[in-house]
């Protein structure tokens, strides 16, 4: 950990956060490998997620004011490029994500575009810091996924992978809320039960059954509409040999590897989609924090680590240890 200078005064139209937690994404593991392309200036602030207290805003602003208690949306977008305007901020020409291309969230203070702060929701029970801080990048992301890009509707089947990690496991609590079956798989016996408990019709171990045989034999040899994916070059295949005639794949990475190789005979002749997803605009991220105000989609926890224990924390990440969403309290 390195003393770091603090974060900017903040200009027109940003604010300046005392950060009381952050929480880690796959995405702090590929920054710390090196993303290619991006040059870092160091020492740099990783982390994605957080959430926390304005202490101070620009001249502009007034939809925040000192002592509220905010969640941050950690994509920065421009707001003026054309895609901006059409609504999609995601698809900014500017686009950056805290923690990769800006200084991040795992530091005490944090300035960042007034755009990016909502209220924190009042929950009875309160949401806790690092439940705060851990909600944003999987909701928003899979919020995405599932509504947006591959619009699951009620009574479809939707398989996720690896459901420990957690855009896996909030995409599978969206689906359900859209009124979908899911499948479910992890390597992990334990961590299905928990899958199952929190809403997954049915399970698959990956490690000891073949998931296209399962998948096939739940379906009645149909196959899913819908599958997430974000594991990449080890399950892609098998993605696609679980897909239904029209189903859709939507992904927003691959942890285990970026290059796919797909069958271009199946994509067309059972007229397949294959559907990108990057993180979710203002009007996604609105609505996923307004859920959260009606409880649902309350991030489910897996551990917490003080700030100077953030090293255990992305070692127990790397190790797909978790079930659920890794934080770092960093105020008392
Ligand atoms: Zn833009």
């Amino acid at each position: 950990m390195a003393n770091v200078p603090d974060a900017p005064d903040p200009g027109p139209g940003e604010v300046r956060l005392a950060v009381q937690a952050a929480a880690l994404n796959h995405l702090d593991l590929f920054v710390v490998e090196g993303v290619p392309g991006i040059s870092y200036r160091f020492p740099h602030i990783l982390g994605a997620d957080g959430a926390g207290v304005v202490t101070d805003v620009g001249s502009d602003v007034s939809s925040v004011r000192p002592g509220d208690r905010v969640l941050v949306n950690p994509g920065i977008s421009d707001y003026t490029c054309e895609f901006c305007r059409a609504g999609e901020h995601s698809l900014c020409v500017q686009y950056g994500i805290l923690g990769e291309h800006h200084p991040g969230t795992l530091a005490e203070r944090l300035t960042v575009p007034v755009h990016n702060v909502l209220p924190l929701p009042l929950l009875d029970p309160p949401l806790s810091w690092c439940e705060a801080a851990a909600f944003s990048l999987v909701t928003l992301t899979a919020w995405r996924m599932i509504m947006t890009r591959a619009q699951v509707k009620a009574g479809e089947w939707v398989l996720a992978w690896g459901i420990g990690g957690g855009v896996s496991l909030t995409a599978m609590r969206i689906a359900k809320l859209a009124g979908a079956r899911v499948i479910a798989t992890s390597s992990s016996d334990e961590k299905l039960e928990r899958a199952r408990a929190l809403g997954a019709d049915v399970t698959v171990n990956h490690r000891t059954h073949r998931v296209v045989t399962e998948v096939r034999a739940l379906t009645g040899k149909r196959g899913v509409d819908v599958v997430v994916e974000n594991v990449g070059e080890v399950t892609w295949g098998d993605s696609l040999r679980c897909l239904a005639k029209g189903g859709r794949i939507v992904t927003c990475g691959g942890t285990t590897g970026p290059k796919l190789v797909t069958d271009v005979r199946p994509l067309f002749w059972h007229q397949f989609s294959i559907l990108g997803s990057t993180m979710g605009n203002a009007a996604e991220y609105r609505e996923v924090v307004r859920r959260l105000g009606e409880g649902q989609l309350r991030p489910v926890m897996d551990a917490e680590f003080p700030l100077e224990r953030t090293r255990e924390a992305f070692e127990r990440l790397k190790r797909g240890e978790q079930m659920g969403k890794i934080a770092v309290k960093i105020a008392d």
